[in-house]
């Protein structure tokens, strides 16, 4: 293929990805956001394929395969509730492609390049597998956390601002003695690439609990650097493009998060939730109020206006479905039935979104929790399914608690709140929630499907409901 189809291949391309970005926006586009990334990312795949660049069909071919097959294969039987794990390792693919281009790059120096353009490439390099080492370590333990292998808790080590410092002092007085060249570059490149490896779980480590989001979503954003660094190096002006547009849109997104959360970038940066705390966090008291189905209904029946506000236990329980067809019936019965998302409930951007749209809830009935916090007063019933650290309470009330500041659904704030979930456990903060005590709170206890299944059958049982439950 000629060069100038190529480069309209590439603009092509790129013009499809921000578009797919576009789209992705909302729910209503995010599918055709998708369909148009696909697009792209084929025409991408293939003008790169039939470029002058690539001669080696055989290698291609032979790493193509296994890489397709492990792919679907992967995406075909992940649970919903492992996404985030996924995710997180797929970041990591995408920092140690960057580290391996950086070492190919180096081994394989190109002759056509003296001067100032070799600097510049030999540069590239360098930073190119800092980036990618840091992207790689920091996903790893990212996934460990999500997957509950290495602690969610902060793992804080004595002086780890001054290590972190000296590690990045090290990585850029070493580039010196890499930039000499002659035999020994190879050994400094591998030095500050172990260095950054460290860093890397040096940096995610310390962070844990309510934070995890805005981990995530900045390693996506370091793995488009990456990707962007390792189009440097292959002089590919597309990957540059690609991987500037997926590393500002994941720093867009860690913005987003911060902010959700009330934290500065730097704040949660530097350390974990709660170390501003000057005392320990204030003691429960009180006694949790058990219901069961039959009272859940009679409420249900009996409320006017009711919020559903889910969180990471519906998407365990995969509860959504009977959720969305309780909806169905209580709207059918004149009820406003509305939902309340917080921005990292469950545990990628966007999951429970994802969990209502694919049981076929309205999009105009799932609201932001800055749309929907200041109704609660005026709301006779929430049932919160799964859901504990963006329903706790402590968060506003007590300065020591470990999620202090975070802003909360506040559910407590209307006349019933029933509460679905299996124990008193803490969430993945673990923070206990004094939500649970409170004299308006009723507790649900037991796995949300097959309570909110019984909950629909018993709703779907009598036709005129409220007669039925309030004069039985
Ligand atoms: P939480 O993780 O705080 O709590 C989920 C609750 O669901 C648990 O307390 C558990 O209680 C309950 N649960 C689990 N399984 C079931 C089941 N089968 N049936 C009923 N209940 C169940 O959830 P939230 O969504 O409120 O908060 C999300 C947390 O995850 C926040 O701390 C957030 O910072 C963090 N996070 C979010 C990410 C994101 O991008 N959204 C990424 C990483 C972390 P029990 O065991 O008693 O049933």
């Amino acid at each position: 293929m000629s060069n100038s189809l190529i480069t309209v291949a590439y603009i092509a391309a790129s013009a499809l990805f921000i578009l797919s970005l576009g789209g992705l926006s909302k729910q209503e586009t995010a599918r055709r956001g998708n369909f148009l990334g696909i697009l792209g990312m084929l025409i991408a795949f293939g003008a790169t394929v039939a470029s002058a660049q690539v001669t080696g069909y055989g290698v291609l071919v032979s790493t193509l395969l296994p890489g397709l097959a492990i792919g679907a294969l992967l995406a075909a039987r992940v649970a919903m509730t492992s996404m985030p794990q996924l995710v997180g390792i797929l970041n990591s693919f995408g920092g140690l492609a960057s580290v391996l281009v950086g070492f190919g790059s180096f081994l394989q120096a190109e002759a056509a390049l003296t001067g100032v353009e070799a600097t510049i490439h030999d540069i590239e390099i360098y930073v190119g597998v800092f980036i990618g080492t840091v992207t790689f370590t920091g996903s790893v333990v990212a996934c460990g956390k999500l997957q509950g292998i290495v602690s969610s808790k902060p793992i804080a080590l004595p002086g780890r601002h001054f290590v972190n410092l000296g590690m990045l002092v090290a990585i850029a007085v070493l580039l010196f003695p890499y930039m000499q060249g002659g035999e020994t570059a190879l050994t400094y490149l591998g030095i500050s690439c172990a260095i950054a490896a460290v860093l890397g779980v040096n940096l995610v480590i310390a962070i844990g609990g309510a934070d995890m989001p805005v981990v995530i979503s900045m390693l996506n954003s370091y793995s488009g650097w990456a990707a962007a660094a390792a189009g440097f190096m292959l002089s590919n002006d597309l990957l540059i493009v690609t991987g500037a547009l997926v590393g500002s849109s994941g720093a867009i997104l860690s913005y987003f998060m911060c902010k959700a959360m009330n934290r500065s970038f730097i704040n949660v940066m530097a350390g974990g939730f709660g170390e501003g705390a000057s005392g320990p966090a204030a003691e429960i008291t009180g006694t949790a109020t058990p219901t069961n189905i039959e009272e859940t209904v009679e409420l249900l029946d009996n409320a006017q206006n009711v919020i559903i506000v889910p969180g990471y236990g519906m998407a365990v329980a995969q509860a959504q479905h009977p959720v969305s067809d309780i909806t169905k019936i209580l709207r059918k019965r004149g009820k406003q039935v509305r939902f309340g998302i917080h921005p990292v409930a469950g545990r990628l951007p966007g999951h429970m979104n994802v969990l209502l749209a694919e049981a076929n809830v309205p999009y105009d009935i799932v609201l932001e929790m800055d749309e929907i916090n200041d109704d609660f007063p005026e709301t006779d019933v929430v049932l919160v399914i799964g859901a504990n650290d963006t329903v706790n309470s402590s968060a506003l009330d007590d300065p020591n608690s470990a999620i202090a500041g975070m802003p909360v659904m506040e559910v407590w704030k209307s006349d019933s709140v029933i509460v679905l979930k299996r124990s008193l456990s803490s969430g993945y903060a673990g923070v206990d929630n004094p939500l649970f005590y409170k004299d308006n709170t009723m507790m649900l206890f037991g796995d949300a499907k097959q309570n909110t299944t019984a909950i629909l059958a018993k709703l779907s049982e009598s036709a005129t409901p409220s007669k039925v439950l309030t004069t039985a």
